[in-house]
């Protein structure tokens, strides 16, 4: 008898455990269950649009989705359609890998004003996820600022900066690119609570930033130290180099551009300004002491129309697991919540990383099942689809999923990739015949 595990989530964290399960010197069948009826998670989600580079990842998956040993199921959201406890009777061995879903709250007064995001509710809207296609982001004032220093955060700037030109080779969403290409935005602020050093994002993300057509980088040199002082290791290059990319920038004259991004730290956002709208952002000047910001009671406001927080994300509960409020995920042993039941990627380490550190995690979760899990005989896939069947559950394949993504590539105008479907509903119709994806939803 197979070794029956079902996984939930179709991110990189779920694919690099089927992709490990499968290697395992035993029988296994793995279904994937997602409650979308498109597979890849954040590196459809949440990688940026153009970065089309990381995305190639999804090829891997799809040779993983393609195994005789594994089923997709779409459209099926684990704790509306079928119940944890459901899946763990049904299964020898039950995966989370629902990733960290919901924005980290910033918590200032203000924090709920129109105009006032979250990057995973953000970053969802541009890269055409169905729960954020309705964001509608009035953005109508030149200014923008992003809270946060790490790779999401030049994401946010980046995409809000681009020209049209720079994104044709992108798969933008197309609402998305109408509202960021006609807005009037010409100045993003990009905002750390703490200092040059101890800023997270990477060179190769941050050096992109001084090559944005148009754009000019624009950092005040006079914060910038001489160097990096005492770090060790891996930590010290990516540091050292930063820091020479920021004096590079900060040397720059302007060039006649259009546009800028500024640099700016020592800054942590204590209040958003406005009535229902923002207005603007208050920050306390900052000074860091033993690797805190600590505040030096003087603030500043920018004047702005948006304010995305990428200041990190969290997990959401589900009924059925343990849940860690404090720290957004669910409580583990190394990736078993107990046996039978195991959590990799974002929801069992928190969101850091990038998208081959849910490799390890894969690995990590095949090994503890192949040592806990007896080939139990169970159902698997089988229990599934009759309770699916019985609740009138749509649920969706694989094979639809190459329908839609075939319909998507079909639907780009060349050099795009794809143009993004971002309704269920559209979806489903596309797969019921009853549209050939013509219009745009
Ligand atoms: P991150 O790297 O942890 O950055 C979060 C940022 O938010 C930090 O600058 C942090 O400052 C700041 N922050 C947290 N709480 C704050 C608060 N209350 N007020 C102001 N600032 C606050 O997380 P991320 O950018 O969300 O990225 C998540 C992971 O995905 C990272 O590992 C990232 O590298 C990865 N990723 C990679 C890529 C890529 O490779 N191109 C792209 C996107 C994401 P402190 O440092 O002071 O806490």
């Amino acid at each position: 008898m197979p070794l029956q595990v079902a996984i939930v989530g179709s991110g990189p964290a779920g694919f690099y455990t089927a992709a490990a399960l499968l290697k395992l010197d035993r029988e296994v069948r793995v279904d994937i269950i997602d409650r979308l009826p498109t597979p890849y998670g954040l590196v459809r989600a949440g990688v940026a649009p153009d970065h089309q580079s990381t995305k190639n990842v999804s090829r891997n998956f799809e040779r993983t989705a393609l195994n005789d040993g594994v089923d997709f199921f779409g459209n099926v959201e684990v704790g509306r359609d079928v119940s944890i406890a459901e899946l763990r009777d049904a299964y020898d061995a039950v995966v989370l890998a629902v990733g960290g879903p919901l924005d980290r709250p910033s918590g200032i007064p203000g924090a709920d004003k129109d105009g006032v995001f979250g990057a995973a509710a953000f970053v969802g809207w541009y890269n055409g996820h169905p729960d954020f296609r309705d964001l509608d982001p009035r953005l109508d004032h030149p200014t923008a600022v992003v809270v946060g220093n790490g790779n999401v955060a030049v994401d946010v700037a980046r995409v809000l900066i681009r020209s049209p030109a720079e994104m044709t080779t992108s798969d933008l969403a197309d609402h998305a690119a109408e509202a960021i290409h006609a807005s009037p935005i010409t100045d993003v602020h990009l905002c750390g609570r703490r200092g040059p050093i101890e800023a997270k994002f990477t060179n190769v993300e941050l050096r992109e930033m001084g090559g944005l057509d148009g754009c000019l980088p624009v950092i005040e040199g006079g914060i910038l130290p001489d160097d990096i002082g005492d770090l060790e290791g891996r930590d010290q290059r990516l540091k050292e180099k930063n820091l020479a990319t920021l004096h590079e920038f900060a040397e720059r004259q302007p060039a006649g551009e259009t546009k800028r991004v500024h640099f700016r730290f020592f800054a942590s956002p204590v209040e958003i300004l406005g009535d229902d709208k923002v207005e603007g952002i208050r920050f306390e000047q900052t000074r860091v002491e033993a690797g805190r910001a600590v505040g030096t009671g003087e603030t500043f406001d920018i004047d702005c129309g948006l304010v995305v927080n990428a200041i990190g994300y969290r997990s959401t509960p589900l009924a059925g697991a343990p849940f860690d409020e404090a720290a957004g995920l669910v409580p583990n042993d190394g990736g078993r919540i107990e046996n039978g039941f195991y959590v990799v990627g974002w929801v069992m380490r928190g969101p850091t990383g990038v998208i081959s550190s849910n490799r390890g995690d894969g690995n990590a979760a095949a090994g503890l099942i192949d040592t806990d899990c007896d080939d139990g005989g169970r159902p698997g896939g089988e229990a599934l689809t009759t309770l699916l069947a019985e609740r009138g559950v749509r649920r969706t394949d694989f094979a639809d999923w190459r329908t839609l993504d075939a319909a998507e590539i079909a639907a780009a105008t060349p050099p795009a990739p794809r143009r993004k479907l971002s309704r269920i509903g559209k979806m489903l119709d596309i797969l019921d015949g009853a549209d050939d994806r013509r219009s745009v939803g």
